[in-house]
């Protein structure tokens, strides 16, 4: 057997309004451009790289034993309009696995042909976004940010077109689940009231299993987004298409369309060349997650029998959230400081430092892991403020400090150049860059000399301003 997948399927077991079974679209010439061996391991998965079959069924060319391909609907606010379906309209759910971690996890095929859900769009995807969710994804997990993951990814030996033809290529995305916010709505908002009683008893005993109500899962949900809105600005993270179909029920994050790491530091980067009003913009993700949850609050009211009173309750929970996220990222900054036992007062420590960054145009990445390294006075243009502000640092670190900072400042991101570099490389028919880049990247807080070049952050000449959702 090429790959065997112990697939051990339940969402297709849900009643038939949940989704569509659909064959992924077979293609002319499937070819491997990684498996992450590691992780086909945490699964129980078994394959051998240079199987000609793996590539053909990571392709979608030939079906995995035990697989029970389908396309999930959903819908889902995008930049704040709703749009009352979406669905997989390029993916297929193979089925689940029960990782050696005990925990369920889904095998899906993106890029892999049309569904029901497709509209207008040709199902498939190109080489370029599946690359940049393979390695920026993987990336995330070696930060330590709740994640899916890139378990493959293989060309097609197709042509898609965009502006122009580009090469086409399937990814293999692993997943707590694909639950979205969207999920929810789906059915909330037509008024599928027993579906929706469904999704909800499907998703606590899958994700939260000790979960008494509606209440319940509403705040572990917000506690799980807090802390992970919170930890993608402390990396300089923008995710770039916050929509609530991009949003998980499970805390992880999912859909590295326009994603991108900030270089210097400014807190209105906007990367997607859709956003055009900056709804997504680096300093807006606290405040938009806080409205992708209150979206869910909303889809989850039917299921209580006192309206007005879940109303109330809900709209506590969805209150309670900056103060969750205000804590979450004092903890994370305070760390990038070498701080161990934030207090309130650090906030101001940390925005004056944030501020030095700003007015010096200093590298996000670089400026806080220089802290540790004692060079951060280098990065920055105005040095006496800067040594006004390291004193007062200093009074609140103790031993260990430069050791924290070492394990919670990146030394290595994947910086949006070396992105678009390696996937103009790939686009050649040249993997060296991608194979580089994710060896370096999983390890992001270990000094590697001999990569010291992806460090750098771009040139003039090598700055990309815009990303593109690339669908
Ligand atoms: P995304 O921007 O990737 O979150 O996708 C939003 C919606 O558009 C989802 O329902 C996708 O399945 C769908 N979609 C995106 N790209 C394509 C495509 N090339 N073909 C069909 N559907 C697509
Ligand atoms: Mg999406």
């Amino acid at each position: 057997m090429t790959l065997h997948i112990p697939f051990d399927n339940s969402y297709a077991r849900l009643p038939d309004g949940f989704f569509t079974r659909a064959r992924p679209t077979p293609v002319s010439a499937p070819s491997l451009i990684a498996f992450n061996r590691p992780l086909a391991e945490d699964l129980g998965i078994e394959g051998a790289d240079d199987d000609p079959l793996l590539a053909a069924i990571l392709a979608g060319n030939v079906g995995a034993e035990g697989s029970d391909p389908l396309a999930q609907l959903y819908a889902g606010h995008q930049f704040g309009g709703f749009s009352p379906q979406l669905g997989d309209g390029r993916a297929h759910l193979l089925g689940e696995v029960v990782a050696r971690d005990g925990i369920r996890r889904d095998i899906q095929l993106k890029g892999s042909g049309p569904t029901p859900y497709s509209r207008r769009g040709d199902g498939r995807a190109w080489l370029g976004p599946v690359l940049r969710e393979y390695v920026v994804s993987e990336a995330m997990h070696a930060l330590g940010v709740p994640t899916t993951r890139a378990l493959a990814a293989v060309r097609t030996g197709e042509e898609v077109y965009r502006e122009r033809p580009l090469p086409g290529a399937v990814l293999t995305r692993v997943a707590q689940s694909h639950i979205r916010v969207g999920t929810f709505q789906v059915f909330s908002s037509r008024g599928l009231y027993d579906d929706l009683g469904t999704l909800y008893d499907y998703t606590v005993a899958r994700h939260y299993p000790d979960v008494a109500s509606p209440a319940e899962l509403l705040e572990r949900v917000c506690a799980r987004q807090a802390a992970l809105v919170a930890q993608w600005m402390s990396l300089g993270f923008i995710h770039g298409v916050m929509n609530t179909d991009n949003c998980t029920l499970s805390g992880e994050t999912i859909d590295y369309g326009p994603c991108a790491f900030m270089d210097s530091y400014a807190p209105d980067t906007v990367y997607s060349s859709i956003d055009r009003g900056g709804r997504y913009a680096y300093a807006a993700q606290p405040d938009v997650i806080v409205w992708n949850m209150a979206q869910l609050a909303t889809a989850l009211v039917p299921l209580m029998p006192d309206q007005d009173g879940a109303v109330r309750a809900f709209t506590e929970i969805i209150h309670a959230m900056p103060d969750l996220i205000r804590s979450a990222w004092l903890n994370r900054f305070a760390a990038k400081l070498g701080i161990a036992e934030p207090e309130a007062q650090d906030a101001a420590l940390i925005a004056d430092f944030l501020d030095l960054l700003h007015r010096g145009q200093g590298d996000f990445t670089n400026g806080f892991r220089a802290l540790a390294e004692g060079s951060a006075r280098d990065q920055l243009t105005d040095r006496t403020a800067f040594d006004d502000w390291e004193a007062r640092r200093r009074e609140r670190t103790g031993p260990g400090s430069e050791a924290l900072m070492q394990s919670v400042n990146p030394a290595f991101i994947p910086r949006n150049h070396r992105i678009e570099q390696m996937i103009s490389a790939a686009v050649e028919g040249d993997d060296r860059p991608f194979h580089h880049l994710s060896a370096v990247l999983a390890r992001p807080f270990d000094d590697q000399p001999e990569a010291e070049e992806l460090r750098r952050p771009p040139l003039p000449s090598e700055v990309v301003p815009a990303t593109f959702c690339g669908t």
